[in-house]
């Protein structure tokens, strides 16, 4: 629980969802799960992540992904590969990726070069290994509610709504943005008729008209459309519950970076307004690391 002014001065309780918190916690779990498949004679899970080119903050990201491994005793592989890559050429290394026993789950970080074609290179994956969720396949069994993959981000947002016992049944949500990776999956998962589920949802592009009455109703808004704090005091209403994807870079000079992160909420005025809101850093970015680390725990069980 937290306390924040709000733009009167009031004093305010919101609960700020801690994702760095919730994801050591989870990454405990899983490392006493790992211990047991030890103890019982069963191999190491190992996750391979696949970058391409050297796109900074792609880099920071699979190193976080590399570290965790390691911090819940899992194997890992990093397969790094240049900027001048073919399409073909990645796509036999997935399937390498996609032969080798040893190898339980493996993404390939996007963004990929332009020259590649993104979806070609998810198709490479072999379903049962695509621990990223992202494969037409696992995307397929998600949408009937059927058990396969589910996509890192969208996972870890349920995941931590489930944890803090929040209840989405009956409630209006407005997802921000339709990509595949982030706000489709997230909209169907909220849609479905589940546990963390039985919301209305309203998917929101740069198309969606009366975007602003639609997310001054929510009770839950999901934001993930890479806009520095678009979400800002006047769209969310009283008591809502706010989860923000976002990752924005802006200056700042007070910072020894020059620059820092922030989401796609103006969370500083935002935040005095709600229940529920994640922070940017710590928040939703911490737990898509974890649902990555569970998925591959269950590659790992459904083989082993
Ligand atoms: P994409 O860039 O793939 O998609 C952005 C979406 O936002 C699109 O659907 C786009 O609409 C929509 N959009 C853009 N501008 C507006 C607008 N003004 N009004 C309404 N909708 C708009 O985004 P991603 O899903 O890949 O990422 C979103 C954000 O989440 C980024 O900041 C990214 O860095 C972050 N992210 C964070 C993760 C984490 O672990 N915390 C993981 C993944 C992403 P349209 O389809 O019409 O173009």
């Amino acid at each position: 629980m937290s306390y924040i002014y709000d733009s009167n001065n009031q004093l305010q309780i919101v609960q700020i969802l801690d994702g760095k918190t919730l994801s050591v916690t989870i990454q405990r779990e899983l490392g006493d799960e790992v211990d047991l498949l030890i103890e019982k004679g069963k191999k190491r899970p190992h996750l391979a992540a696949v970058i391409v080119g050297s796109n900074p903050a792609s880099k920071v990201y699979v190193g976080h992904k590399i570290k965790a491994c390691d911090r819940v005793g899992f194997k890992s592989s990093l397969i790094e590969l240049g900027d001048d890559i073919t399409q073909d050429q990645l796509i036999a290394e997935i399937e390498k990726l996609n032969e080798d026993a040893d190898i339980d789950g493996f993404i390939v970080q996007l963004p990929l070069p332009r020259h590649i074609d993104n979806q070609a290179v998810i198709q490479a994956v072999r379903p049962s290994k695509d621990v990223d969720g992202f494969h037409p396949v696992n995307i397929g069994k998600m949408t009937m509610g059927l058990d396969g993959f589910i996509p890192a981000t969208p996972l870890g947002i349920i995941t931590m709504l489930d944890r803090y016992n929040i209840t989405t049944e009956g409630k209006k949500v407005a997802v921000l943005g339709r990509s595949n990776i982030v706000g489709t999956p997230m909209s169907i998962l909220l849609s479905r008729n589940a546990d963390i589920g039985n919301a209305t949802v309203t998917l929101c592009h740069s198309r969606t008209k009366n975007l602003d009455d639609i997310l001054r109703n929510a009770d839950i808004i999901v934001a993930a459309i890479g806009r520095d704090r678009f979400v800002t005091e006047d769209l969310v209403k009283e008591g809502a519950i706010v989860i923000d994807v976002g990752i924005n870079s802006i200056p700042d000079q007070t910072k020894k970076s020059g620059y820092r992160l922030v989401g796609d909420v103006d969370f500083e005025h935002v935040a005095p307004k709600c229940a529920f809101i994640t922070p940017v850093p710590g928040g939703v970015g911490p737990l898509t690391v974890a649902a990555l680390l569970m998925n591959t725990l269950k590659a790992a069980k459904a083989t082993s």
